[in-house]
């Protein structure tokens, strides 16, 4: 909508990082949406500086600029054009509560400029989140062919978002909203430490500097359902008057940062994809199958019936798994104090580690280290029991697989890559297929696809897409003002 600030810098600078190739082109659209105004609000006095706009979008890298006339986008006037009416789950809470038909407007002229340019992509802010999760939908729900990437809210150094509103601000007002963005920050510490917000204390200490609250709640930042209490990713979300000027605000409650679990059966090709997300996202790689195998070759080492569970309690007793990340996001095993990175893939471990795995008493040693390394999250583990078992409260939850073939041929490059000799296709398959039916069929945590879980068959997918799809989830789930990386 015009008066372009640092936070719309950010937009543009992302537009500019993601153009693949010279052929398109970072498009800035500057228009001033009547239908998004209530009858009271600041439609005619909205900051209007086109010509400092023009200068300061070319400065930031827009190729072009749009800035369309009302005629443009509606014409025959506001009222001569079809609506879009936005769902009432999404804009009965927050600022839809109080902004009637606000939503409707934004979702209206979105759909006009899309139409009207065809981008591929949309950048949006997520300082207006719920503005942001409504166009999602809409994008959605209308199919429309344009990927929507999000750039996290960017603070001024006194704590308060960037927005085209602030200069409505004198300096008593300014210290106000500014107390107002701290104490939202101060809720998300507190949360990441235990401690619940306390909404009304908030809401008595902002009244008593002058502030009108209009609503200060604590959403499921998705569906924006209200929470009577933070939970593990939640939106606490605020709307203040400050004298004439309304401006929102907003911040995440999570007590632990983002997890990521991604299940599936042997050879679909879960470490490799999963390694290379661990890189893209900056979060740490937990491979679980190399924790199953370092117990196998222990027990193999040591020549121990693995059902022996007077045997078993006492190697794992004594056992010391260690797992070291290198910096290429390469994870090495260590079994007391011994690299066994390699000889834990060696044929043998293969073939016995599903029967240890099955072990009461060896899952729960390893879930027990397995959840104490994820305790703060910032992790993607694989395996076949994270989204059931290990992390059930895992913010993204994957089932990668593909078939039994597809697996098999997979396997036999990797055993070959790795200097094995590679058995025939059909008794590879026979293998996996042994494996599948073990490790789905074992009595505790067996391999079997969560509730919540999102399945990728990756037969014809390569490295690279799967990759992609995952990042592309990840992103759905997890804002980008909580984990910026990827
Ligand atoms: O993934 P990878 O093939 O290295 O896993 C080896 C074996 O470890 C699996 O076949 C399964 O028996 C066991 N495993 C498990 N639970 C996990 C990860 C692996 O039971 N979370």
């Amino acid at each position: 909508m015009g008066g372009l600030h640092k936070g719309h810098q950010e937009l543009i600078n992302k537009a500019q990082n993601l153009k693949k190739n010279q052929s398109s082109s970072v498009i800035v659209s500057i228009f001033v949406n009547p239908l998004q105004f209530g009858p009271k609000e600041d439609f005619t006095t909205y900051p209007r500086e086109l010509e400092k706009d023009i200068l300061y979008a070319k400065e930031c890298g827009a190729e072009a600029i749009w800035i369309p006339s009302s005629e443009d986008i509606y014409p025959g006037g506001i009222n001569s054009n079809f609506q879009v009416k936005a769902p009432y789950c999404l804009t009965s809470k927050l600022c839809g509560a109080k902004r009637k038909g606000h939503f409707d407007g934004v979702a209206t002229v979105i759909m006009r400029l899309l139409s009207l340019l065809k981008p591929n992509v949309l950048i949006l802010g997520e300082k207006d989140w719920q503005q942001f999760i409504i166009l999602r939908q809409l994008i959605k729900d209308f199919n429309i062919s344009v990927k929507i990437e999000t750039v996290a809210t960017l603070k001024e150094r006194d704590g308060v978002p960037y927005s085209s509103r602030n200069r409505y601000l004198n300096g008593s007002d300014r210290k106000k909203i500014a107390i107002l963005s701290k104490s939202l920050t101060q809720s998300g510490n507190d949360f990441f430490n235990g401690k619940q917000p306390n909404l009304s204390q908030i809401k008595s200490k902002l009244s008593n500097i002058g502030l009108h609250v209009e609503y200060l709640e604590i959403v499921e930042p998705y569906s924006l359902k209200s929470l009577n209490e933070g939970k593990q990713l939640s939106l606490l979300a605020a709307a203040v008057h400050c004298g004439n000027t309304r401006l929102i605000d907003h911040t995440f409650l999570m007590n632990r940062n983002p997890i990521v679990a991604i299940d599936g059966p042997a050879g679909a090709g879960k470490s490799t994809v999963t390694k290379s997300f661990a890189e893209k996202t900056g979060l740490i790689y937990l491979d679980t199958g190399a924790m199953y195998r370092a117990v196998t070759w222990l027990i193999q080492q040591e020549k121990i019936d693995p059902t022996n569970t007077t045997a078993l309690s006492t190697v794992l007793e004594n056992l010391d798994l260690e797992i070291k990340q290198t910096l290429s996001a390469e994870q090495r095993i260590y079994v007391n104090k011994k690299d066994v990175t390699e000889s834990i893939r060696n044929p043998e471990v293969t073939s016995l580690v599903s029967i240890v795995a099955a072990q009461k008493l060896v899952r729960e040693a390893l879930t027990k280290q397995q959840r104490s390394i994820g305790s703060k999250g910032g992790l993607v583990a694989e395996g076949r029991d994270i989204g059931t078992s290990v992390f059930p409260d895992a913010e993204l939850k994957i089932f990668l697989t593909a078939t039994s073939l597809e697996r098999a041929k997979r396997r036999a490059n990797d055993l070959k890559s790795r200097g094995y000799d590679a058995p025939e296709i059909d008794i590879l398959e026979k293998e996996i297929k042994d494996r599948d039916e073990k490790d789905s069929t074992r009595k505790i945590s067996p391999l079997i696809k969560a509730q919540d879980a999102i399945e990728i068959v990756t037969d014809g997918m390569n490295i690279e897409e799967v990759v992609q799809a995952l990042i592309d989830l990840f992103r759905d789930k997890v804002p980008k003002e909580v984990w910026p990386n990827s």
